[in-house]
């Protein structure tokens, strides 16, 4: 896909004391954005919908000030970030409740110091192994071309011998961690879908054969990989595209010898998140019906919609058997 340009860019000074800072700016000034110094961001949309999409194309240049990185459990031990909220506009976004009316990108260009905080959580652990998810506040690849430190990133976790780095993506734009020294120290994840959810829903985002293809070099660049499967929608024709995936990535990743995980997540919804869908998405088909869903309590002290015990059993056993019959280095982490 095409990469990701902002329509204006919000410039805060202190970024400009660090090299990425002025990398960026120079990168951004040869694309002809609009760049304004500023510490603050402003985005004056007339509706919710109108203030999402401003949002989602506006880029706020900074720094990451976080001394202590916040636990991960279970999927690694620690998060940070190198930027927060994503060009995508995909209508079920976990994020839609966490990241305001103005979800706007952040990208942080203190790479040293965000490596600085990350080795000191590395050290507290030794001679344990300590793990990082990147992926948890944004997509690391999709905001990438801006300030290339996801790359560095990767080679930092390269060279670490007791770090481990989580990435997880929707986007295709991976040619520039293909030939680095990764050690097989990171492991990329994608985020993967049927072609009609991701068309109707992931906006913005890598389509199904683009992912499907940065999958492919990854993993022939030896990096360990896995997939999530998420969300899972129940649709007519949901049983013949799920095994369409699951053939196609067979088909790409036939000769990968070592374990692939897969993460299966079904499609779930709060009422809070069911609101927020409605006003930025007012024409969703995004099922988000409560009649014909479960009420399950959430990690988070709120109640979700899933799908009813016979169909989410339903859902489980028929994707675990499209993997297991697919690869036979599959190991299905969790269905939730
Ligand atoms: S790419 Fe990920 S973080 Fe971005 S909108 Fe889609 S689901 Fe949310």
């Amino acid at each position: 896909m095409k990469l990701f340009m902002p329509d204006v860019v919000y410039m805060d000074p202190k970024s400009l004391k660090y090299d990425v800072g002025k990398i960026v700016k120079a990168y951004l000034e040869n694309q002809n954005i609009t760049i304004i110094d500023s510490r603050t961001v402003k985005i004056e949309g007339k509706t919710p919908s109108e203030n999402y999409a401003k949002a989602k194309k506006t880029v706020y240049i900074t720094v990451n000030g976080q001394k202590k990185l916040r636990s991960c459990k279970p999927s690694a031990d620690y998060q940070f970030a190198l930027s927060s909220s994503c060009p995508g506009h995909c209508e079920y976004c976990y994020l839609q409740t966490t990241q305001g009316e103005k979800p706007f990108m952040k990208v942080f260009v203190n790479i040293e110091e965000i490596l600085h905080v990350i080795q000191e959580h590395i050290d507290k652990h030794l001679p344990d192994i300590t793990t990082f998810e990147s992926g948890s506040i944004t997509d690391p690849v999709g905001l990438e071309h801006l300030t290339g430190n996801l790359k560095r990133c990767i080679e930092f976790f390269g060279k670490s011998e007791k770090g481990r780095l989580r990435v997880i993506t929707k986007y295709d734009h991976v040619d520039s961690f293909l030939n680095i020294n990764h050690n097989k120290h990171t492991k990329f994840r994608f985020s993967i879908n049927t072609r009609t959810v991701i068309d109707k829903f992931e906006h913005n985002t890598a389509r199904f054969e683009e992912r499907i293809e940065a999958a492919r070099k990854i993993a022939g660049s030896g990096y360990p990989i896995g997939f999530i499967i998420a969300p899972i929608m129940m649709y007519d024709g949901w049983e013949k595209e799920y095994k369409e995936l699951l053939n196609r990535l067979k088909c790409q990743l036939g000769d990968y010898d070592d374990t692939i995980t897969f993460e299966l997540i079904q499609h779930r919804f709060t009422a809070t998140a069911k609101e927020l869908i409605l006003k930025r998405f007012p024409k969703t088909e995004l099922d988000m019906n409560e009649q014909t869903r479960r009420l399950k309590w959430g990690p988070y002290g709120k109640f979700k919609h899933v799908y009813p015990k016979e169909k989410s059993n339903e859902i489980k056993d028929y994707i675990s058997l499209l993997i297991n019959d697919n690869f036979k280095n599959a190991t299905i982490e969790y269905f939730t």
